[in-house]
């Protein structure tokens, strides 16, 4: 599909609504984002054509459901370039993914006085799990301090290692901040020192080619409605030497070989941490969304997508009194700011009775914001269904919320 913007947006049926009598302008895509026709079809076709429980079922129905689903996981595989179907694991999302590895990691690997590094810039959902495995286990979280500009520097990542650290835990791309970390590198610097890697995906994976095994990440996770795709589903990917070693995670159906009172084995790699009926209707439907994805191309996806930031990042802050929060040298798809003088949900909400959607407040990031001394921020955030015609409205609605509060 070559990359048209119209026939982009005529597939998303949402974009077409308006809220308070206004054309919607939807600009809160690091929160969720919209779902194509195609998306919102597919569920339909799974559940009029071949829902059926997977892999326990001799039917014709749970033959093509389970075919379906396991082929879901040949195409997430592809898609983040993952060696093999064993490598990938499906959770609720980011956040499971991210529990489900400080879980086991924190079971097998980590004891007293043990250290995990986890950047300052890192959604709660890849803190607050280390902070209770460190509690769990007498270990300690350390904190890989951001740059004004909201940069990590990699020297100081070289001095926080020591002996003791078992793992660090760093966002591929920062929610609140934009920056595109140098995963590849960090992963060089941990790997030198035999330390494990672990990427927070979830926001790169929309916005940036994946490709884990370049990357050399052990962990890698992200969420499906960030990507186009339904909400309750996600994926973990780790390297299948430490996935062995793991303990399961829960227990149930599905991740047994054989049950018995005095001893349970456990299934092969996947299944071992996919206790329970899988969210199936949602593994064949982020399938389809990554599809789409990849028939547009995500390379002319980030193309147009950083053109639409750096259109914003000049108009948004020809503004006076708008300040920029996150100016790192490479970014991708966020622009976060305040407003002097206001408060960031005020902003928020005059910028919402005009029919502009963005998200304000901390963004499940409360230490960036205690590095900065503010509230919080408003954050737009970039789809490749935006346009820059959108990023003049944000622009033009933002000079009268700032008339209104000067
Ligand atoms: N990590 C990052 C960087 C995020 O932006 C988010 C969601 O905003 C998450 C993790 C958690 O994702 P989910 O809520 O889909 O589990």
């Amino acid at each position: 599909m070559a990359f048209n913007i119209e026939k982009i947006r005529a597939q998303f049926p949402i974009l077409t609504e308006q809220v308070y009598g206004k054309p919607l302008v939807y600009l809160d895509n690091a929160a969720t984002t919209q779902k194509p026709q195609v998306v919102i079809d597919k569920i339909a076709e799974v559940y009029c054509h071949y829902n059926a429980n997977v892999h326990r079922g001799v039917h014709h129905l749970s033959n093509v459901a389970t075919t379906a689903m396991e082929d879901a996981r040949k195409v997430v595989a592809n898609f983040i370039g993952a060696p093999s179907v064993e490598n990938i694991i499906f959770t609720r999302g980011a956040t499971e993914s991210l529990n489900l590895v400080a879980y086991t990691v924190g079971e097998r690997f980590i004891t007293e006085n043990d250290e995990i590094i986890v950047s300052e810039m890192e959604h709660h959902s890849n803190l607050v799990p280390w902070q209770i495995v460190a509690q769990r286990k007498g270990a300690k979280v350390v904190k890989w301090a951001f740059n004004d500009a909201g940069e990590l520097d990699l020297n100081q990542l070289e001095k926080l290692i020591t002996p003791h650290t078992k793992i660090v835990a760093v966002t591929h791309v920062s929610n609140t901040l934009g920056t595109v970390n140098p995963v590849e590198q960090i992963a060089q610097i941990a790997h030198r020192n035999n330390v494990m890697v672990l990427i927070d995906g979830s926001q790169s994976i929309p916005h940036i080619k994946i490709d884990v095994q370049k990357m050399d990440c052990d962990f890698f996770v992200f969420s499906g409605h960030k990507i186009y795709g339904p909400t309750g589903i996600g994926a973990l990917y780790g390297k299948t030497q430490l996935l062995e070693q793991l303990p399961p995670y829960q227990g149930g159906g599905e991740m047994i070989e054989s049950v018995s009172f005095d001893k349970t084995t456990y299934n092969v790699l996947p299944y071992k941490f996919e206790a329970g009926t899988p969210n199936y209707v949602g593994i064949i439907v982020l399938a389809e969304a990554l599809q789409f994805v990849q028939s547009i191309g995500i390379e002319q996806i980030a193309t147009y997508e950083q053109e639409l930031l750096n259109y914003a990042t000049q108009r948004i802050l020809s503004i006076d009194s708008v300040k920029p929060i996150g100016t790192a040298a490479n970014k991708a798809s966020v622009l976060s700011f305040v407003v002097n003088g206001a408060h960031p949900y005020d902003v928020g909400m005059i910028l919402d009775k005009m029919g502009i959607a963005v998200r304000t407040g901390t963004h499940c990031t409360e230490p960036v914001m205690q590095h900065y001394g503010i509230p919080g921020t408003v954050r737009a955030s970039f789809a490749f269904y935006n346009t820059k015609q959108e990023i003049d409205m944000l622009h033009d609605a933002l000079v009268r919320a700032v008339k209104m509060f000067s």
